[in-house]
């Protein structure tokens, strides 16, 4: 080929003029084709475009029979062409007919061409069409001219993004593969039907221009914007604002090691010598890499790329001067935003009444934005793998935060059926809004407390908006976890009083820092420990490491002043340790008398019963305590032994499992003998049939998430809990024969007209 940087930047300046023509989109390309392949010195180019049903169509040839045109298609597992589209990397032969994969397509005449030059049109990683030339003569392509071709690509590439192509597909085919209908399945998280469209929550650059004439100027630029992001990564490493930015130091240490990369600055630097502007060799580098990355499937390696994907990125930013996350005043109506991982502050600074739901590629049900999204029900879907790479911004998207399916380019009969559905669900929202201040009072007139659980002051409002009598669960880890660095007593204090005023008569039952386990405070050391789940976490740490337990507790005494206190400790084992909590607490509150401060009017002191050991310790236990929440995620998490987080087992025992429901029995009798106060705060008590079954157990207090609280409000409404009791004494009675008596519930309800 002739000189090798001389070439590609003279074919992509008359490419450039040929896309400026006010021709039609199929005239530019049939010159385009002709332009190649007159600079490649080749017999043959021609494009395919992948198209939504999974084939790729012939759009343009030059040397190739032209009639053959939108007419030759061929599947992503046939030929040549399949193949490169298929894997997303190019291919050179100077014999292409022996290949085992060649495959002859008659109508095209292909078959004198004896050499064979592929490469994938690159989005996102994914192939949207190949790129082809052909020689008669049996030929070696050099390294540049591949290089040469893959620049070109990124031409078409743009072309095929921007659209310009839809209309010449063949009719019936569905149009390009990036308007192509599609079904993802993530991890449902918080539940809602969102309809709207895509908004990147860390937009990506549009590159305007691909071309440059100065690889001198452009390298300039390149190697000032590389410094420029070094140096933003030094000083976010060296700021304290690491968890503000929810960045954690490995993630940048690892972007630190690629921004000095050697390969990947060459790459770069290689590119922008084929005569492609700065912004565009990023690009170009970054679709190869993202093309290689995506096929492994070992998730280390595919871990990076996510950070170098985020690097590059950035540096895409840098050179074009704009933002890295979207400015959230600037959230377009009806956006379902989607993003790799994102800090529960960021979301929190959207508007929310423009935001219909939220897709994460990374996080899962636990992450602290997961938690964010439920406070401010925004219908939430994570753990979507891949998803950035398929959506363009602005396309149509549902997601189901129920089943956590996603609809891409829905066709319109999905968009009608989930539509309905959303409507639906508005209707009931309606119902139990209107059961807002009716009392939640069983048929036979038996009342039944329902509460709320809160960890954010953004869920303070939802107590007004359901009814709720109170708060039955404050996680007050949830503050702790979203806030920039360790809060001071002071602002304790100020949070746990805003609370408090909010609820006002309603009481608020503050549960002590459960950290530790899957709940990191991203400002603390992280311990490494085999077992977290078992291991220093929530009271063990409080009591090991006074202070933080002493501050909090302080903080609560002087925010509950002249009023009533309800603190609740988590993870207690033994009566010893609820004991040491307990004096723990009366010495803070003789120092605040001694200092001759206010006190709360009344402070009770309970205990989640969340690890089985108490169970065999309850005469002591409800003697100690001023009253008991049962935690049932981590109370089954413990006594069936499986990880709540780890999806292969935490579905494998049914909660209604009677060994389950023995256990809880044996609470509610002794609750019910001593008077003392027992509530359940954990996920079992919102959900309509297991809260059936507790119900007809004896107990009559229930803590929920503010979504559960309309459903469960009319499931008491709508039952005799003489009733469901007779039946979960005769079912307790017959032995354990099941490991569920779901169905028997399910039965019991349909058979008294409930529904869910
Ligand atoms: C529980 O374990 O049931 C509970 C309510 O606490 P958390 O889910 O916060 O661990
Ligand atoms: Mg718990």
């Amino acid at each position: 080929m002739r000189g090798a940087l001389v070439g590609p930047r003279v074919l992509l300046r008359r490419l450039r003029e040929v896309m400026s023509e006010p021709a039609s989109a199929q005239a530019r390309l049939d010159r385009i084709v002709v332009l190649i392949a007159s600079n490649m010195v080749a017999e043959v180019c021609s494009v395919y475009v992948t198209r939504a049903d999974n084939t790729l169509e012939l759009y343009a040839t030059e040397g190739l029979n032209r009639e053959a045109v939108h007419l030759t298609t061929m599947r992503l597992d046939e030929g040549l062409v399949g193949l490169i589209a298929r894997e997303a990397q190019s291919l050179s032969l100077s014999d292409a007919q022996s290949h085992p994969a060649f495959s002859y397509k008659p109508e095209t005449g292909e078959e004198i061409y004896a050499s064979f030059l592929g490469v994938p049109i690159l989005r996102g990683g994914n192939a949207i069409g190949v790129l082809v030339v052909q020689n008669r003569a049996a030929r070696v392509y050099s390294e540049e001219e591949v290089e040469a071709l893959q620049t070109t690509a990124m031409v078409l590439a743009e072309m095929i993004a921007g659209g310009e192509l839809e209309a010449l597909a063949r009719p019936g085919s569905g149009g390009t593969a990036l308007r192509r209908a599609l079904t993802l399945k993530g991890q449902p998280i918080a539940e809602g039907v969102g309809l709207g469209h895509v908004v990147l929550h860390e937009p990506r650059v549009e590159i305007k221009n691909l071309v440059a004439d100065d690889p001198e100027a452009e390298t300039r630029r390149l190697n000032a914007a590389l410094e420029d992001l070094q140096a933003s990564i030094d000083d976010l490493l060296e700021s304290g604002g690491l968890s503000q930015a929810g960045e954690h130091r490995d993630v940048l240490e690892t972007f630190r090691m690629f921004a000095q990369d050697r390969g990947w600055i060459r790459r770069l630097q290689e590119a922008i010598n084929t005569g492609l502007t700065a912004e565009a060799a990023v690009e170009r580098v970054q679709s190869d890499v993202r093309a290689r990355l995506l096929r492994q499937t070992d998730p280390y390696l595919r871990e990076r790329l996510h950070d170098l994907d985020d690097l590059a990125n950035r540096l895409l930013h840098k050179l074009t001067g704009t933002a890295f996350t979207l400015a959230a005043d600037k959230l377009p109506e009806n956006a379902i935003l989607v993003a790799r991982t994102m800090g529960p502050a960021a979301l929190l600074e959207y508007q929310r009444l423009r935001l219909r739901g939220l897709v994460l590629e990374e996080g899962g049900a636990t992450s602290h934005v997961a938690i964010v999204a439920r406070a401010l029900g925004v219908p939430t879907i994570g753990k979507a793998e891949g998803v950035i790479g398929l959506v363009e911004p602005g396309d149509a998207i549902i997601i189901d935060g129920m089943t956590g399916e996603i609809q891409l380019r829905p066709q319109p009969d999905i968009e009608a059926a989930y539509a309905e559905r959303a409507r639906l669900r508005a209707r009931r929202q309606e119902q139990y809004r209107a059961l807002r201040d009716k009392a939640p009072v069983s048929k036979d007139g038996q009342a039944v407390e329902i509460q709320m659980n809160a960890g954010l002051l953004v869920d303070m409002p939802n107590l007004d908006d359901t009814g709720a009598s109170g708060v039955g669960l404050f996680r007050t880890e949830i503050l702790f976890m979203v806030a920039p660095s360790l809060p001071r007593a002071q602002a304790q204090e100020g949070l746990y009083r805003t609370i408090i005023d909010i609820a006002g008569k309603r009481p608020v039952t503050f549960r002590t820092l459960d950290i530790g386990g899957d709940k990191v405070l991203p400002y603390l050391r992280k311990i490494d420990e085999e077992n977290p789940a078992l291991g220093w976490r929530a009271v063990r740490i409080g009591l090991d490491r006074p202070a933080l337990l002493r501050t909090q507790l302080r903080a609560l005494l002087n925010a509950a002043r002249e009023r009533d206190l309800r603190i609740m400790l988590p993870m207690v084992s033994t009566v010893e340790e609820f004991e040491q909590a307990r004096a723990m607490l009366a010495r803070e509150r003789e120092r605040q008398r001694r200092l001759g401060q206010q006190g709360p009017r009344q402070i009770q002191l309970g205990v989640m019963l969340e690890v089985p050991s108490l169970l065999f310790d309850l005469e002591r236990v409800f003697e100690a305590v001023d009253f008991i929440s049962i935690g049932t995620n981590d109370l089954m998490q413990f006594m069936f032994a499986v990880d709540r987080e780890n999806a292969l087992v935490a579905g494998r025992f049914d909660t209604l499992h009677p060994s389950f429901l023995a256990a809880l029995k044996r609470v509610a009798d002794l609750a019910k003998r001593t008077g003392k106060r027992v509530s359940i705060c954990g996920e079992m008590a919102g959900r309509p049939i297991e809260a059936l079954a507790l119900i007809g157990l004896g107990f009559r207090s229930f803590s929920m998430s503010p979504s559960n609280i309309g459903p469960i409000k009319a499931l008491v409404r709508g039952i005799e809990i003489g009733g469901i009791e007779a039946f979960m004494a005769e079912k307790l009675a017959q032995g354990f024969e099941a490991a569920s008596i779901r169905a028997q519930l399910t039965e019991f309800a349909a058979a008294h007209d409930l529904s869910f």
